[in-house]
């Protein structure tokens, strides 16, 4: 089974070293925050356990074997503290930060006595065995060795439990979160992998190569924390071209044979160099340049975060201004209605007139004030129907005949028309809400409307309900047609006509529509040249029901 007198054991060691060494070379050169060098620090120290483990499995006699133990057990005792001191600088936590230096310095101590030991005593090392027909182990353990390993697995665990800790404290850090989910991956694979080296010492005779999985794990974790800078390495592949094609030209130069060969190489030297900056400074000004871009990115995002927060506010703010607004303007309606009535004793008509006043407007303000309550339900999902069977026209019916009063004071000739037929059309619909959407749409043909007529009609199209109110007023323009449907939407100069609009009103009636599964559309020639709005909607299918009736009472 053995490759170049290497045994499988020795090979799964040497895997494990060189990608350590590279690894720890990578953090390094492309690492930019302390986290980074620490991990480097951490990949030297297993790629130091894992060479002198492979320095083991090439000895061929006890004393060798157990030199090499001390050095591979010197790497392996670094483990848990620098991985301890890792998780300190991963969690970057403010107030761990300020007590960090009186965590690691006591921690590289113990650290440091363990070193000692290891390497002078016979107290964690002590007598090898020959295992599997071909490696020394270190088996039985010294002493001292299951007291370290309880501290390894004590500072793993311990630290482990900090970052879930901290996983649980920063909800919005997406990067850190995705962080902790590789960093939870990579220890579990390495930690289980790595830990099958010790079950020989133990007795368990399992071969140890499942310490691949250390170079694994080490892998992903340099991935997790090094991936955002992981266009560096392109400076780095710059920097390394030219370094060997600038050594390459140095060197002909040196051994070259004529005057004429060394002018030439040196001219080549000197060209090579001048480009070799070159791409280095245009990458790394690239790299910069995505690094802004990052940093901007991250600044919108919380950016963002913030407006929504603001937003929500904003729609709480509303809803519960709009519920105490609305108690006061009730009180002013039906104080304002009972005085109208005589209910105080008859008044005299100029105060009956100023009174009448302030009822209308009390009743645009409890408008107004509802269309508000409305959008901060939608806003906070709140907003929901109750449905019951309706016939379409006789709310049509009752909204005509209620704004008759407005459309008679302006000299609007306000009609509503079905046929005999289309007037059964039953819709399952909220009534209020429903109600809601034709009484905005009526009251607002006949406010924009100064002579002329509103008709509203009702028919079926495509199997849905269609109602249209068609007026002959002052018309919609292309540009206020775009946002007609959407919240504070109202046209140019409509306010200096009528200053008591919102611009929530058809924004509320176009939800209410959709709430109940239809559609709601305007069209218009343009200013001046009248307007039509159409409501389609889904109408009760007699037939289901009575399917429905039947089954249930099966
Ligand atoms: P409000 O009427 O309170 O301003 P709406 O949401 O009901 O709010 O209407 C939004 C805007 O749509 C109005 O301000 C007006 O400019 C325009 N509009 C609505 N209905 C008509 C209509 N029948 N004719 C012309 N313009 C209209």
């Amino acid at each position: 089974m053995d490759f170049l007198n290497i045994t499988l054991t020795g090979w799964a060691a040497i895997i494990v070293a060189l990608s350590m060494a590279i690894l720890a070379a990578l953090m390094f050169i492309l690492g930019k925050e302390r986290a980074h060098y620490v991990w480097g620090i951490f990949s030297v120290a297993v790629a130091v356990w894992a060479w002198a483990f492979y320095a083991v499995t090439l000895a061929d006699n006890p004393e060798t074997a157990k030199f090499w133990w001390k050095i591979s057990f010197a790497g392996l005792i670094l483990n848990p503290f620098i991985f301890f001191h890792f998780v300190l600088e991963f969690i970057n936590d403010a107030r761990i930060d300020r007590i960090k230096s009186f965590i690691i310095v006591p921690l590289y101590v113990v650290a440091g006595v363990f070193l000692i030991i290891d390497l002078t005593t016979n107290l964690i090392i002590d007598e090898v065995t020959l295992l599997f027909d071909e490696i020394y182990y270190n088996a039985p353990p010294g002493a001292l060795h299951p007291y370290f390993m309880m501290i390894f697995v004590g500072l793993v665990f311990y630290a482990h439990y900090l970052v879930y800790r901290e996983y649980r404290k920063r909800r919005s850090d997406r990067l850190f979160r995705q962080r902790v989910g590789y960093f939870f991956l990579a220890t579990f694979i390495a930690y289980v992998g790595g830990s099958m080296n010790f079950l020989p010492v133990y007795g368990i005779e399992v071969p140890p190569i499942t310490s691949i999985a250390v170079a694994v794990g080490s892998g992903i974790i340099a991935y997790a924390i090094l991936r955002h800078r992981l266009f560096d390495a392109r400076v780095v592949t710059a920097q390394l071209l030219t370094l060997v094609l600038a050594g390459l030209t140095l060197f002909r130069l040196i051994v070259s044979g004529s005057a004429q060969e060394m002018v030439l190489n040196g001219v080549l030297l000197i060209i090579t160099l001048i480009i070799g900056i070159y791409l280095i400074l245009s990458v790394r000004k690239e790299v910069e340049r995505r690094e802004q871009v990052e940093v901007l990115a991250k600044d919108l995002q919380t950016a963002n975060e913030k407006l929504k927060e603001l937003d929500d506010l904003k729609t709480d703010f509303i809803s519960i201004a709009s519920h105490q607004l609305r108690t006061p303007l009730t009180a002013i309606k039906g104080y304002s209605s009972m005085i109208l009535e005589g209910t105080y004793g008859e008044s005299p008509l100029k105060i009956k007139g100023a009174v009448d006043k302030i009822f209308q407007s009390a009743q645009r303000l409890i408008y107004i004030v509802n269309d508000l309550l409305d959008v901060s339900r939608i806003e906070q999902g709140r907003f929901s129907i109750t449905p019951e069977e309706v016939k379409v026209a006789n709310v049509l019916r009752d909204v005509t005949e209620e704004l008759k009063p407005n459309a008679a004071a302006k000299n609007i000739d306000l009609s509503f028309e079905t046929s005999t037929d289309d007037a059964e059309i039953k819709m399952s619909a909220d009534f209020n809400k429903i109600r809601q959407v034709f009484t905005n749409l009526v009251d607002n043909s006949v406010k924009y409307t100064n002579t002329g007529y509103v008709k509203v009609m009702l028919g079926l199209k495509d199997g849905n309900a269609l109602v249209s109110v068609k007026d002959s007023g002052i018309g919609i323009s292309p540009t206020t047609m775009q946002n007609l449907f959407q919240k504070f939407s109202r046209a140019k100069g409509v306010s200096k006509l009528h200053t008591d609009g919102s611009g929530l009103g058809l924004y509320v009636a176009r939800e209410i529509v959709a709430a109940h599964g239809g559609k709601v559309w305007a069209e218009s020639e343009g200013v001046g040249k009248g307007s039509q709005f159409y409501v389609s909607l889904p109408i009760k299918n007699p037939n289901v029901e009575e399917i429905e009736q039947f089954v249930s009472g099966m």
